[in-house]
């Protein structure tokens, strides 16, 4: 199934070029008071959605894609982990160009370890990425990225990909400089998510699917998620061995080789076999 939100905050269900408007499934989440739990409610309660909108599909009013604004398929992200230099070509890409590295020692993930991007840094295919630090290099990253479906810590290697709720495209903007990644990572509009979740049935292999970005219609980056140093199951344990991990945490799983510039006015074409693949607009001004 493939869930997506759009416009002021609809649920839909994609259908080939169309979107289905299920927006009543989001009735049966719990309403709430303060404190608030920290968790995605749509993720936490997935399996009911699910229900919800099979029910609702028949009498749903359908429009084209192209004719709605989509969101980011997770509204509320506790966390939104990062996974730096983790394709062998990104890491060679990274120590000969000082663009990327910026003095760094570029070794490996299990050096680096993980890294947070803010939650306010959060958009969909819809919205516009705005640059900011004209002065610098801001550069895409496409990355396979993954939903978390359920609360879980110190997960097994074996049992890790029965936590995952879907998979989505994500794309991992950055300002390059000599700072930390969790700075120049989270700037707001810097994470773009979408273009929907698909759920994990139907991705039965997360680490061979194709992944490929384009810029003005000039192909930049095209990889394979075989091409991951650590993979979809080994991310799970890796992040899940520090931090408990949230219904609704997205973990973007790295770059492949071919980072590069953009700036405003740019047309930023995305794909992850098996997701799906969309555009999204670099504004035609820094904020
Ligand atoms: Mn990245």
């Amino acid at each position: 199934m493939k869930l997506c939100r759009f416009d002021s905050g609809r649920l839909g269900l994609v259908e080939g070029s169309d979107v289905l408007d299920v927006s009543p499934a989001l009735d049966l989440l719990p309403a709430l008071r303060y404190p608030l739990p920290q968790e995605d409610l749509l993720i936490a309660h997935l399996p009911a959605v699910r229900s919800a909108v099979l029910q609702l599909r028949q009498g749903a009013v359908r429009r084209p894609v192209s004719a709605v604004r989509l969101l980011s398929p997770v509204a509320n992200p506790p966390k939104i982990i990062g996974a730096p230099i983790n394709y062998r070509a990104h890491i060679d890409e990274s120590v000969k160009d000082q663009g990327i590295a910026h003095g760094r020692n570029v070794t490996s993930i299990h050096d680096w370890g993980l890294f947070l991007k803010s939650s306010t840094s959060l958009i969909g295919f819809g919205e516009q990425i705005v640059l900011r630090r004209p002065d610098r290099r801001n550069d895409h990253e496409c990355e396979l990225a993954l939903v978390i479906g359920a609360r879980c810590s110190k997960v097994a290697r074996a049992d890790a990909l029965r936590h995952v709720a879907g998979y989505t495209i994500g794309l991992d903007i950055t300002v390059r400089g000599p700072e930390f990644q969790c700075w120049r990572k989270s700037v707001d509009t810097y994470s773009v998510l979408g273009p929907w979740l698909v759920t994990a049935d139907e991705v039965p292999d997360p680490d061979a699917l194709d992944l490929s970005l384009s810029v003005n219609g000039e192909l930049r980056q095209a990889s394979n998620t075989r091409q991951l140093v650590l993979d979809v199951a080994g991310l799970i344990e890796m992040a899940s061995a520090m931090y408990t991990l949230m219904p609704g945490d997205v973990i973007m799983t790295g770059t492949p080789a071919g980072v590069g510039p953009i700036k405003p006015g740019d047309t930023i074409r995305a794909a992850v076999q098996g997701v799906g693949e969309a555009v999204v607009q670099v504004g035609e001004h820094y904020a």
